[in-house]
């Protein structure tokens, strides 16, 4: 008899399991919504131009090899990474009180910072998160294996599938001194709303006054405006205040590095000699748990950062890819509109980044799965990426026999 007989049947990842369902499934009209990746106005995945040459370069390098990484990573992709996230002028950068480290996409970057504060908060500070409802699911997860008490603050309203802003600042008003704060720097996931810059500014304010420490999650810098700046401005208001936070990147979905795992991990500290330490610290959380990080995304990434022509190309391609995709939020709402769906479904336009959250119910979603073959997470949320000109008038016309 197996040791493990005993093991149960875990159930799907409700994200990963769409596309599994979207495989599966026979129809040829069938359409994959769930997907948190970039598809072209063919449905296909997209190598960035920017990326393929970088690629190129790296293999005709003589000198390339497959020696191990330092426990922190390619040193210059960390460095470009921070600097793309708070910008070159950034007092912090200037002042050297960032660590970085190298960490397997977003998601690593997230699970070490967790650990690295669940063990390095002062003792004093409780060990409690405050992530908005709803999130990207992993969030709780991560947090929760690092041993963090997980809460929500209200974020998204329902009535006008806009931002809760005032339930928002009631929720945080009312969070301990010390606790972490996770905040979407732009593009936030599943919803596509994001706070205006006013609102960021009264957030600021907030955390301030209630001594919360910020953990920027950064998963779609560049991909929501098109533009790498725009999309760190929130990042930028409250590192410009001088607070310390922390940074987790990915490069996923900016350049389509998804199974590359390139991301990084930064530490916003007061002075230098703390982010010295802090490094330090952090290469301790890594070593035990994966020793260190792969080699060809961050090389990649720090080459197309670095590169003055592949940058350009770089920013050219994400606008590209930006623009697509509100494209794709024009084209259906002009669709759902053209067969008077019921309601008002103007918030298609005014979310930002790759998803649109429709307010759907589970059991309406479960019929766009079963009668349509539209595939999408059972909470409403749409890959806007996923979608093209030739497949938006049959997602309407799913949407308006569903929610009829
Ligand atoms: N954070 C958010 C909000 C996300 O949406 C994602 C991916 O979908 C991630 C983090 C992490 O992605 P990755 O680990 O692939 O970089």
């Amino acid at each position: 008899v197996s040791n493990w007989e005993h093991v149960e049947q875990a159930p799907p990842d409700p994200i990963i399991g769409v596309t599994d369902a979207w495989r599966a499934d026979p129809d040829p009209r069938k359409l994959n919504l769930g997907v948190g990746a970039y598809r072209t106005e063919e449905g296909k995945p997209y190598v960035l131009r920017a990326v393929r040459e970088a690629e190129t370069q790296m293999l005709a390098d003589p000198a390339s090899n497959h020696e191990y990484l330092p426990i922190s990573g390619n040193a210059d992709f960390c460095r470009l990474s921070r600097t793309l996230a708070l910008g070159a002028g950034s007092a912090a950068l200037q002042e050297g009180r960032v660590a970085t480290v190298q960490a397997l996409s977003g998601t690593g970057a997230l699970r070490v910072g967790a650990e690295f504060l669940a063990q390095h908060l002062p003792a004093s500070n409780p060990r409690v998160v405050y992530l908005p409802s709803p999130t990207w699911g992993n969030h709780k997860t991560i947090f929760a294996k690092a041993g963090f008490q997980v809460r929500e603050y209200r974020y998204f309203d329902k009535a006008s599938r806009g931002l809760d802003f005032g339930g928002m600042t009631a929720d945080l008003s009312s969070a301990p001194p010390g606790a972490v704060l996770l905040l979407h720097a732009c593009a936030h996931n599943p919803t596509g709303v994001d706070p205006s810059p006013e609102q960021w500014a009264s957030l600021l304010q907030t955390t301030h006054d209630r001594q919360l420490l910020p953990f920027f999650d950064s998963a779609y810098q560049g991909f929501a405006s098109g533009d790498l700046d725009a999309d760190a401005a929130s990042l930028r208001l409250f590192a410009a205040s001088g607070m310390e936070l922390v940074l987790a990147q990915s490069f996923a979905k900016n350049m389509g590095l998804y199974g590359e795992r390139a991301g990084a991990l930064s530490v916003v500290c007061r002075s230098k000699a703390v982010a010295t330490r802090v490094e330090s610290q952090l290469k301790l959380v890594i070593r035990p748990m994966y020793s260190n990080p792969p080699m060809h995304g961050a090389a990649i990434a720090a080459r197309v950062m670095g590169d003055p022509r592949l940058n350009a190309m770089w920013k050219e391609e994400l606008k590209g890819m930006a623009d697509r995709i509100k494209a794709m939020r024009s084209a259906l709402y002009r669709e759902l509109t053209a067969r008077n769906a019921p309601g008002d479904w103007s918030f298609v336009l005014k979310q930002i980044g790759m998803f649109s959250f429709t307010g759907m119910t589970r059991p309406q979603c479960e019929l766009l799965v079963k009668k349509w073959h539209i595939h999408l997470t059972l909470d409403g949320r749409i890959s806007m990426a996923g979608l093209s000109a030739a497949t938006a008038p049959y997602l309407a016309e799913a949407i308006v026999d569903v929610v009829t």
